[in-house]
């Protein structure tokens, strides 16, 4: 089976200038930005530039180039906001996929929680 790709999907959207966001930085195949409906005082969307539809998605497709930018790129947002386990208080990192998951945009993407005690992992209610 292969993840077929909504271009229709708002990160396409994003990604082709067609609607607004906040970017907080952008690299040759990654881009980051603020997620519109934060869940914590810190919470960004990091995507690659690229049409990936889930996180394995992307991790079986892309080229080595783009994982490796997809994971530094990380690395420095951890960096530049202060929110790392090592430097602060901490984050959590997610990236939902399909149904069960509850993806809403089927564009690969990690949320960056931070700033907050972010509770356990899972809701036991569902
Ligand atoms: P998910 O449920 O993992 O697919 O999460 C999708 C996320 O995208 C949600 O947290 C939304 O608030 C966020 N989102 C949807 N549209 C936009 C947008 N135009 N700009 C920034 N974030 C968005």
């Amino acid at each position: 089976m292969a993840y077929s790709y909504d271009e229709k999907n708002i990160f396409a959207m994003i990604l082709r200038g067609e609607i607004p966001n906040k970017t907080v930085i952008e690299t040759a195949h990654t881009l980051a930005f603020e997620d519109i409906q934060p869940q914590a005082p810190v919470h960004m969307l990091v995507i690659p530039k690229g049409a990936y539809v889930t996180y394995d998605d992307f991790a079986a497709r892309a080229s080595d180039a783009e994982i490796l930018d997809f994971t530094r790129t990380l690395a420095k947002i951890c960096e530049m906001t202060g929110v790392s386990a090592d430097a602060g208080d901490g984050c959590r990192f997610i990236s939902n996929a399909g149904t069960h998951g509850m993806q809403e945009v089927p564009h690969m993407h990690v949320h960056l929680l931070a700033g907050r005690p972010l509770g356990r992992l899972l809701d036991p209610a569902g």
